[in-house]
């Protein structure tokens, strides 16, 4: 029998924990729930779930705080952000800090499961045995990409990616050349079925990417624009 995925939710409003959390057992997931940021950061750490459900606003420190140091201490585990609605700029921030989803509260559950599902659905590659060096591909500029380790280097140096970014930049360059719009990339690559005004989304994790990948991020020559189209990467 397939082990249980396990969610943390990191949320101080006890009735929206109660809920999701409801929701999330009828859904076979194991949960864990914390209801400050310290105590949430010290459990992503601790008890490796499949996937974070942070809160920005929390007791003791908040969401972004959070992410940032879940990243910094080397964890990739996929965080999907809750965010008030209406703030714009939370959203772009939680993606900015590495979080690689956020949901708009109040949400719906449907649309918090098919997130969790979307998210969640490549963890199982952080479980892959040991690395094997034969399959990385070249992709131009450097670049390599390994994907029986999931490893991205840039002239020989490792390069940290998240899930999300790994997932873009594969996609890309294994169609170099060919242009995706947004709402394809949201598509293909975080799976969505419905795409609303998320497609600001891609753009920041273009140009977080960007920043990890290209010499010059502001003159890209691996991952470009066709403006008012969308995306595509160089080829060869
Ligand atoms: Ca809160």
């Amino acid at each position: 029998m397939e082990e249980k995925k396990t969610v943390l939710i990191v949320e101080d409003e006890k009735s929206i924990v109660d809920i999701v959390r409801f929701n999330l057992e009828k859904e076979g997931y194991a949960v864990l729930t914390a209801y400050d940021g310290e105590t949430g950061l010290a459990m992503a750490l601790e008890k490796n779930p499949d996937i974070v459900l942070l809160d920005v606003m929390l007791p003791k420190m908040i969401g972004f705080d959070v992410c940032r140091i879940l990243r910094e201490k080397g964890s990739s585990v996929p965080v999907i952000i809750l965010t008030a609605r209406e703030e714009e700029a939370d959203k772009v921030q939680g993606l900015e800090i590495g979080a690689d989803d956020y949901i708009t509260k109040p949400f719906s559950m449907r649309e918090l499961m098919a997130r969790i599902k979307a998210n969640i659905r490549r963890t199982a590659m952080q479980q892959t045995g040991p690395a094997d060096a034969g399959g990385a591909m070249s992709a131009g500029g450097g670049l390599t990409i390994n994907p029986d380790n999931y490893q991205v280097c840039k002239q020989d140096r490792p390069i940290d990616l998240t899930q999300r970014e790994y997932e873009l930049l594969t996609f890309l360059a294994s169609h170099p050349g060919r242009v995706y719009s947004r709402i394809d990339l949201m598509e293909q690559v975080w799976n969505y079925e419905y795409v609303g005004d998320d497609v600001r989304t891609v753009d920041v994790t273009v140009r977080r990417l960007r920043e990890k990948i290209e010499d010059d991020p502001a003159s890209p020559s691996l991952i470009l624009t066709r403006r008012g189209v969308g995306y595509y990467f160089a080829g060869q």
